[in-house]
């Protein structure tokens, strides 16, 4: 089967939700992938931010093939020898004093709102089923009812109510605004630290210190969604860092298994978390001893291939070759680390057909929203497999 086969029983066998670039990998080791037809392409999408530690990182795969011979699922009606010592690497790593793992992203947000609103009654005092989490205009957090009951995107709310009550937008970026917002019944704040589905969004700088200072003055609590901007992403293990703050709840997943196996978790204090008690939340899957086993890899790689240093160094070398790179279609280029956003002009005529011009030239990016290329490769990344992409990033970027 060639290229045109399988896009053609894919289109019509599978349900239309996405619109991905014809290109069919069959294969992928560290910053490459290979299609049906052996060619080789660049990954600047690393599946959104799951594959950091590179694709089919050895290690990885070796706790994924030696747990699965082992035990793979045991539910969490009894316990397994790897669900222990993931946590307690997690905390020690993220410094949160508890985890609790599941396996989506959006499976950990919806766990985040539940233990916030359940905070909200027991401990803040609001009155039963009143509570109100403050969410950001552009926010991504998922695909489920809830979390798309606050989306502000109508492509991905519109067709889909009635919608979850309890949630207030406000203006991403404005501290101000949030507080504003805030009432006796206000349990969180809900913020990607950098907004990546809406386009490489980076707020004013001191934004998230000054959302913590206004949490801390109203007894609110601070949600960070870190599920793309976590793990090495933006340059610092966590994006919240680069204002030196700790949210109250932190949710991560994606890189959090190296792309090789749904794993996500909530990240929060003893004394937040210590409100879940038995039978109040839970999934068959979530803290399996392979998902753990290959967590566990995955953080270790992480931390002893330094990515989030490599991201940092390799993130402002990019940027600084992008911005050289002469093109009237670019608006502006912005980014942290190895996340990076070239957002183009109304009048270019939309980022799809740049990915689709990159992707005949090897490199693999997808368009997010209208106008913005992401540009976010595996964090193992090297300078000469960054310079080897600038020509044909540079033909693309300079198309008619
Ligand atoms: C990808 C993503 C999610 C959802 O994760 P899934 O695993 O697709 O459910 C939530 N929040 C952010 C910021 C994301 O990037």
């Amino acid at each position: 089967m060639n290229t045109q086969d399988f896009v053609s029983i894919e289109d019509q066998y599978g349900a239309h939700n996405y619109k991905p670039l014809d290109v069919v990998i069959a294969k992928a080791y560290g910053v490459w992938v290979e299609d049906v037809e052996g060619k080789r392409y660049l990954d600047c999408l690393s599946a959104y931010s799951a594959v950091n530690q590179g694709h089919c990182h050895p290690k990885i795969i070796q706790a994924l093939v030696e747990q699965a011979s082992k035990v793979t699922l045991t539910s969490r009606a009894f316990r397994n020898d790897q669900l222990g010592p993931f946590l307690k690497e997690l905390c020690d790593l993220s410094g949160y004093e508890m985890a609790l793992p599941m396996n989506t992203g959006a499976e950990a947000v919806e766990t985040a709102l539940k233990l916030a609103r359940k905070w909200g009654y027991e401990v803040k005092g609001i009155p039963r089923h009143k509570a109100e989490i403050v969410t950001v205009a552009g926010n991504f957090h998922g695909r489920t009812i809830s979390i798309i009951s606050f989306s502000t995107e109508p492509g991905y709310r519109d067709p889909f109510g009635p919608f979850t009550p309890g949630f207030v937008t406000v203006p991403y970026g404005d501290a101000a605004a949030f507080e504003a917002a805030i009432t006796p019944n206000t349990a969180a704040i809900s913020l990607e630290p950098i907004q990546g589905e809406a386009g490489v969004i980076i707020p004013p700088p001191g934004y998230m210190k000054r959302v913590r200072e206004i949490c801390d003055r109203h007894n609110v609590l601070l949600m960070a969604d870190e599920i793309q901007t976590g793990l090495g992403r933006t340059g610092k293990l966590f994006a919240c860092e680069h204002d030196g703050v700790q949210a109250d709840v932190m949710v991560i997943g994606k890189a959090l298994s190296g792309g090789v196996y749904p794993v996500s978790a909530v990240m929060s204090s003893a004394a937040i978390m210590g409100l879940f008690k038995p039978g109040e939340h839970g999934s068959t899957f979530g803290g399996n001893p392979l998902a753990c086993a290959v967590a566990r890899a995955a953080l270790r790689v992480m931390v002893d291939e330094k990515l989030a240093q490599n991201s940092a160094a390799l993130g402002e070398y990019f940027l600084e070759r992008l911005v050289e790179i002469p093109s009237r279609h670019v608006k502006e280029i912005r980014g942290k680390g190895l996340f990076i956003g070239v957002e183009l002009k109304p009048e270019a005529g939309g980022a799809r057909r740049f990915c689709e011009a990159l992707k005949e030239r090897g490199i693999l990016c997808k368009e997010t929203h209208e106008n913005v290329i992401r540009f976010a490769p595996p964090l193992i990344i090297d300078r000469p497999t960054i310079d080897g992409a600038l020509p044909a990033i540079r033909e693309a970027l300079n198309l008619k």
